[in-house]
């Protein structure tokens, strides 16, 4: 069944110039990340005068493969460490695509580095692999360590493969990750012991090391220090928490100063609630409202543990909120006119959206699937918030199996949204939703840079 709402355009709501786009060229990160790669290369390459023979060659891949993969771990936590300019102009989303991307390359490398630089010594040294790994653990300085560091990164790396990722809860894969820390620490030492690279090589040693210090003391401050600040500078508490729809609750939160966090529509905090059950947990809600000075909401679907012990909170417990995340922002636009398009409770940063992005009447249009009559939420707010902006809404309702055609695909989109490729598109939903949906809005000639996406997948 399909229910379309559509709005009238009413001319009460007046256009205000779009802010300028949030500053950070992805391109520009991803090239400064392939300098450092080069420049870690040129490590070995000043220092390797010539190579002989087959042993040499697979030492120096081993060589080569253990330097990129010291850099691109360094690299992956860095990205992780929740630099706030980094996650507001990179985007959470583009982040995690990043992260993994990054992670299966550097898990491959650790394992190629492993495998090269025992052949090529089992090579040189005229003995087998199996006796060579032997030595190689037990008589090379901290090179057991590395080993056992590459095995955590190798489980580290199977865990976060999408398919295990999947049948695992949130929290089980956040803590998991912690032992990349762990396993950084444990092999940091052989670079220095072992490595041909840095054993003689003074200013070498303290680059590298500088690099490693500036990133773990990003992570300290901003993933560590800075919640626990924020916790006792905002006090904050639960104000209420109500029913929506089946299975989906808001949670209002105060908190003092709250201005002073400087959250925006789109943006979404990590939310660690301070009771026996859950204080140890915590996990990505988006802001289902504009923030005021006093509030905040999140808008909540039962999806396991956490999500669905959030009906049974009570007022006045505290929390705290690590954020604000995400750069599905209003500075992201460039166009006078935007989409936004929900898939299911992947409305909520949309809604936050649709009352604050600056627009004209006629210039904001959200698009929002569900399911099921049930699973729409906000219905009241979003036609008086479309009515008294002049926006349009249309609610789409019933599964893709139900339709004759699908509401997101290119033709559909284009019929219901006139010049489209003159829209800013804002997406949020699950990510197969998202996907499609990118699909069928650049098959519809939207170009890659007004598109906006969220996925509400970890
Ligand atoms: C940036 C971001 C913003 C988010 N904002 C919101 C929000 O505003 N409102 C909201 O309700 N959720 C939001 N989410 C999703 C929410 O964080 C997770 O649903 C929640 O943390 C899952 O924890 P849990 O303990 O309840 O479920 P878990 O025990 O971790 O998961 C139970 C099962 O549900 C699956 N699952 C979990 N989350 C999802 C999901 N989002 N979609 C499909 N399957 C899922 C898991 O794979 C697992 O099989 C957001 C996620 C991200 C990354």
């Amino acid at each position: 069944m399909t229910t379309v709402l559509e709005r009238p355009v009413s001319p009460a709501s007046r256009a205000t110039p779009p802010p300028a786009p949030a500053s950070m060229n992805p391109n520009a990160m991803l090239g400064a990340i392939v300098a450092g790669a080069v420049a870690t290369l040129g490590l070995w390459w000043f220092d390797t005068p010539s190579i002989s023979g087959f042993g040499d060659v697979l030492t120096n891949a081993g060589r080569i493969t253990g330097l990129l993969a010291g850099y691109g771990v360094v690299v992956l936590v860095a990205l992780m460490a929740r630099i706030p300019p980094v996650e507001r102009g990179l985007g959470a989303d583009r982040l995690a695509r990043w992260h993994s991307f990054g992670g299966r390359y550097s898990v491959s490398l650790i394992v190629a580095h492993a495998l090269l630089i025992t052949w090529g010594y089992a090579v040189t040294g005229h003995t087998n692999v199996v006796h060579q790994t032997k030595t190689l653990n037990l008589s090379y300085p901290d090179v057991l360590m590395a080993t056992v560091a590459g095995l955590l990164f190798v489980g580290i790396g199977i865990v976060s493969a999408r398919a295990a990722r999947r049948r695992m809860r949130y929290e089980t894969w956040y803590y998991l990750h912690f032992y990349t820390y762990l396993a950084i620490a444990l092999a940091f030492s052989h670079q220095f012991s072992t490595g041909a690279d840095f054993i003689d090589n003074r200013p070498a040693r303290v680059a590298w090391a500088a690099l490693y210090a500036t990133v773990g003391a990003a992570i300290l401050w901003y993933r560590f220090i800075t919640p626990v600040r924020q916790a006792l500078r905002h006090q904050l508490r639960i104000v209420a928490v109500h029913s929506e729809a089946p299975g989906i609750v808001s949670v209002l939160v105060g908190g003092r100063h709250l201005d002073e966090l400087r959250a925006e529509s789109g943006q979404f905090f990590r939310w660690r609630f301070l009771t026996r059950e859950l204080w140890w947990a915590s996990n990505p809600y988006s802001l289902s409202a504009p923030p005021s000075v006093h509030l905040l909401r999140i808008t909540v679907k039962t999806f396991g543990e956490h999500s669905g012990a959030l009906a049974a909170l009570q007022p006045g417990t505290r929390l705290v909120a690590e954020g604000p995340y995400g750069a599905m922002v209003a500075a992201k636009r460039t166009q006078r006119k935007v989409l936004l398009v929900a898939g299911g409770v992947g409305v909520t940063p949309l809604r936050a959206l649709f009352q604050t992005l600056p627009a004209a009447p006629g210039d904001l249009t959200l698009l929002y699937r569900a399911s099921r009559e049930a699973d729409v939420v906000f219905r009241h707010e979003l036609e008086s918030l479309a009515a008294s902006r002049g926006a349009r809404l249309h609610i789409v309702v019933g599964r893709r199996t139900e339709f004759g055609v699908d509401p997101l695909d290119a033709r559909t989109l284009q019929a219901n949204i006139p010049d489209l490729a003159a829209h800013d598109v804002f997406v949020c939903g699950p990510a197969g939703l998202t996907d499609t949906t990118v699909r069928a809005l650049r098959t519809a000639r939207v170009p890659r840079r007004q598109i906006h996406v969220e996925s509400f997948e970890f």
